[in-house]
């Protein structure tokens, strides 16, 4: 068994229970959602490790707080309290509220971008990304190198290649970059965390050039937290410091709320530039609501605000990091390996390496993240080929993603010790018979983001029932895209949710 992780700093004042199902009652619960984890019940699954999005906990104090919540349409109490705990945290002048995360992106890119412009980041999450291109931009990734290699234990792999962001920013493409954007940690990489000196450089080239830099701080207490840990010349400062120093040397942020807020629903804009905020402001009133509450009720703001005070806590951040590192450790015992190191929100299983035997095209991913359910009634996602590849109308693979993983993500103070060794005894059950396992084919699919709504059927993959050959040698092997690399049973992660 791997060390116990550190004991919760608190205790639970109100339960929700948890449904208890059969294998015989997952069976037709899978059927049903056509082999979709997404099309399940919250009601058919035990372990929900689907996101650490809104799935969160309250405190007692924010609670509290939201009874104090001012709901008056202009000026409301709750927004001057918001506005001052996140200006004394980020020292950002200018503050909008917004619903979400997406919707803090969504307001400065369209605002900030113009057609053919450039932004360029350490990898931008699918949302950023998203937004990015709909104001007719283009979203340039540049990982650091050790990010490419799954298993390196390199503390900081979300980190951005600062040679390479001063080789565009001098060269050709130079005048069109219109913003840097650093994700803290990383989502779309494992949620790698960034070292405060590669933040720092970047902001010396940023400002070099006359570029803003924006942060993505969607994680920024659990990406402090981790520079607390393995940053030479911070383990001296609170997880609270280092994230006012991050926030200190950009020049705005998005946040979604939703993670490091500590809330159900929620987020931010920040910015330092007034005619950026006063532009920005306009078509937040117009998509979101009056500034001074963006989409949301001022109980909202209050929980937020009362969130952000407690995110920092060192005894918080130690506990939840300690249960990563304990189901990843788990996961290792089982003979599953895990991108490493594990970040904090979540345990990135590779699939791929688990599952030999089954093609990308086969989605061993999701082959796993089925079996995980009804082994265990754990939802977890998948982060491969289902979600980034493509096939063709024969169902013969295209495109495949360079990494074949499963997510599982940690809601905030929700599980507790056991529900993780509940997790790690069952992937330690599938890990012991794994030939058995089927691939999975796509019956029906959406043309736009597909892992969310396909159907899908279990295909055995190594006998076809005419003998023993496998399916996967039944079929054409994959062919690799021009422009993909097609590595399915290794390293890295991909964008995820
Ligand atoms: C979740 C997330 C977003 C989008 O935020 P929403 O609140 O889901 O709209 C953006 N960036 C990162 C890094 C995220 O994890």
């Amino acid at each position: 068994m791997g060390e116990a992780p550190i004991m919760e700093p608190f205790r639970a004042k109100v339960v929700e229970p948890i449904p208890f199902t059969t294998r015989a009652q997952r069976e037709r619960s899978l059927e049903r959602a056509h082999h979709n984890l997404f099309n399940l019940r919250a009601e058919e699954v035990t372990i929900d490790l689907l996101t650490d999005s809104g799935t969160g906990a309250l405190s007692a104090a924010q609670l509290a707080a939201a009874m104090l919540g001012d709901e008056s349409y202009a000026g409301a109490r709750s927004f001057h309290r918001f506005r001052q705990v996140v200006g004394d945290l980020t020292s950002y002048p200018h503050v909008l509220p917004v619903h979400q995360g997406r919707a803090a992106e969504r307001i400065l890119f369209s605002t900030l971008l113009g057609p053919g412009q450039i932004t360029l980041g350490n990898t931008h999450f699918d949302t950023t990304r998203a937004n990015v291109e709909l104001a007719g931009g283009q979203a340039r990734d540049l990982p650091c190198r050790e990010a490419a290699d799954l298993d390196s234990p390199h503390p900081f792999k979300g980190d951005i290649d600062v040679d390479a962001l001063h080789r565009t920013l001098t060269g050709p493409d130079g005048p069109r970059v219109a913003a840097v954007v650093m994700t803290l940690t990383s989502n779309g990489m494992g949620g790698q965390p960034v070292s405060m000196a590669n933040l720092a450089g970047t902001a010396r080239l940023c400002r070099a050039h006359g570029v803003p830099l924006f942060l993505d701080a969607a994680r920024f207490a659990e990406n402090a937290w981790l520079v607390t840990r393995n940053e030479p010349g911070y383990r001296d400062h609170s997880p609270r410091e280092v994230a006012e120093q991050a926030f200190r040397l950009a020049d705005g942020c998005t946040a979604s709320m939703k993670k490091d807020g500590l809330v159900n629903t929620g987020g931010f804009l920040g910015l330092r530039d007034p005619d950026l905020a006063q532009r920005c402001e306009l078509l937040l009133v117009a998509t979101e609501g009056f500034p001074t509450y963006g989409g949301l009720a001022g109980r909202d703001l209050d929980m937020l605000a009362q969130g952000l005070l407690e995110v920092t806590d060192p005894d918080y951040l130690r506990s939840r990091a300690g249960m990563t590192a304990y189901l990843a450790q788990l996961a290792r015992e089982a003979g599953v390996s895990v991108v490493e190191p594990p970040g904090v929100h979540a345990v990135y299983l590779n699939a791929g390496r688990l599952l030999p035997h089954i093609p990308p095209h086969r989605f061993p991913g999701h082959a796993l993240a089925c079996a995980l359910y009804l082994e265990g009634g754990i939802r977890g996602v998948e982060c491969g080929s289902l979600y980034l590849g493509k096939e063709d109308e024969h169902g013969n693979p295209l495109v495949s993603a360079p990494w074949e993983l499963l997510r599982l993500a940690i809601p905030r103070r929700v599980y507790s010790q056991s529900h993780i060794e509940h997790v790690g005894r069952t992937l330690a059950r599938i890990a012991r018979n794994t030939d058995r396992l089927p691939g999975y084919r796509i019956t029906e699919q959406a043309p736009l983001l597909r892992h969310f709504k396909s159907a899908l059927e279990p295909v055995p993959v190594h006998t076809d029932g005419f003998g023993a050959r496998t399916e996967s040698t039944a079929q054409p092997s994959p062919q690799p895209h021009p422009t993909t690399p097609v590595a399915p049973h290794q390293d890295a992660p991909t964008a995820s949710r």
